[in-house]
């Protein structure tokens, strides 16, 4: 499961928001932060469990010089990597035709999720009165 792939304390978080049957408000103030913090970091783990879920739908590789591209494909197919991270999965990708399959992999399970861009997109398309 992809909530498996996440770092402890972001599960911790996460699991402790679905648990909760406290407003976000109570929440905020039980864990000594702003609400507007709590919800920014449940935002940020969101994000980060739909990358992880990515990276789940991608065969693994026995080749190391696979991994790091194999690990970015989540953040890179949603959009999220920096750009000097992004420039070097594009080279991997350019000469790894098992890492090109992956991204298919990627881009298909990505495509089960919401995209705060596609929402932008959608918009735009309303507004051009379709
Ligand atoms: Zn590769």
């Amino acid at each position: 499961m992809a909530i498996s792939r996440l770092p402890p304390p972001a599960r911790a978080l996460l699991e402790l928001v679905l648990d909760s049957d406290e407003s976000a408000g109570r929440l905020a103030e039980r864990l000594g932060r702003s609400q507007q913090s709590l919800s920014s970091a449940v935002y940020r783990t969101v994000e980060r469990l739909r990358q992880e879920y990515v990276v789940a739908h991608v065969l693994p590789s026995t080749s190391p010089s696979c991994w790091g591209c194999i690990s970015s494909l989540g953040a890179f197919v949603r959009g999220e990597l920096r750009a000097r991270r992004q420039a070097e999965v594009i080279g991997h990708l350019r000469g790894c035709t098992d890492c090109r399959a992956r991204l298919g992999a990627a881009l298909e399970a990505d495509g089960e999720l919401p995209h705060p861009r596609r929402l932008v997109g959608r918009g735009e398309r309303r507004s051009d009165g379709k």
